[in-house]
């Protein structure tokens, strides 16, 4: 891929394989996977449990380096973590000793700001997820879900240009979920933001996504890109338009073959 090319693209992935361990305990998670993501597209990673949906989203991040290939962010090469990423991961990694408010004021953005910004934006964070009255609370004092939402409000409230999200709503029940995905695109849209979203449900993908990447079991490359062209915002109605009763059965099958 040339420089002109890359410069269109918010990330990239150069053929990258990713290999953990050493010797006869080497998994290679992923293989010679190349894939980008466009300056403020949603884009959603489908794959089978163990298929390296996880470990892209590592790379991404910069929490891991590539075994051969490079990642590329705004048209740099990465090395590590950056303030122009947040992540939400899937389990909660949220600070036991911290408050829920101390949680969602704990970005180094957020912290960056004067005393009463940042608590205006934590109160606002609070609201939108639904977590008003528990902003003293631990997370040990709240329930899963609620935890959840707090990563999510810590996530959202440092305002990256790219969010990286890694199955951030299978630990929520259904509604909330819903709730939870109606939010990100709220967001998404007020905020031009770069998203790429793991899943292992169609349905999520299709609700959210402008574009699926579907990837093939370990090791890891993409196998079929989707493009969902239904019409945003998407709510209850497009379950029943039969475009998206069709993507979703092309889903599944290339989904079964793997
Ligand atoms: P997914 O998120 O799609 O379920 P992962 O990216 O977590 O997949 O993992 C891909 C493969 O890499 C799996 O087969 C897993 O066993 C292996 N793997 C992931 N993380 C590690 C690690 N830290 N050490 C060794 N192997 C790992
Ligand atoms: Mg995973």
């Amino acid at each position: 891929m040339t420089l002109t090319e890359r410069s269109a693209h918010k990330i990239v992935f150069e053929s990258v394989t990713m290999v953990y361990g050493l010797g006869e305990l080497a998994v290679k998670a992923l293989d010679d996977c190349s894939l980008s993501v466009g300056a403020n597209e949603f884009l959603c990673l489908l794959g089978p449990s163990g298929c390296g949906k996880s470990t892209i989203l590592h790379l991404a991040a910069g929490f891991l380096t590539p075994s051969t290939g490079a990642v590329f962010i705004n048209k740099r090469r990465i090395y590590g973590p950056g303030t122009d990423r947040g992540i939400v991961f899937q389990k909660h990694n949220l600070f036991p000793w911290k408050r829920v408010e101390g949680n969602i004021a704990f970005g180094s953005r957020m912290q960056a700001l004067p005393e009463k910004e940042r608590r205006s934006k934590v109160n606002e964070y609070l609201d939108l997820m639904e977590l008003s009255g528990f902003e003293r609370h631990y997370p040990s004092q709240l329930s899963q879900g609620m935890q959840q939402r707090v990563s999510l409000a810590r996530a959202y409230a440092n305002e990256p240009e790219i969010l990286l999200m890694d199955e951030p709503f299978a630990s929520l029940d259904a509604q909330t979920a819903m709730r939870m995905r109606e939010l990100l695109l709220r967001i998404w849209s007020e905020r031009r933001k770069t998203i790429v979203f793991v899943t292992h449900d169609i349905d999520e993908a299709i609700h959210l996504a402008d574009r699926v990447l579907l990837m093939t079991s370990r090791p890891g490359r993409i196998k079929k890109e989707f493009l969902i062209e239904l019409s945003r915002p998407r709510s209850w109605e497009f379950y029943s338009d039969s475009r998206y009763t069709e993507l979703r059965s092309a889903m599944r099958s290339a989904l079964l073959n793997e």
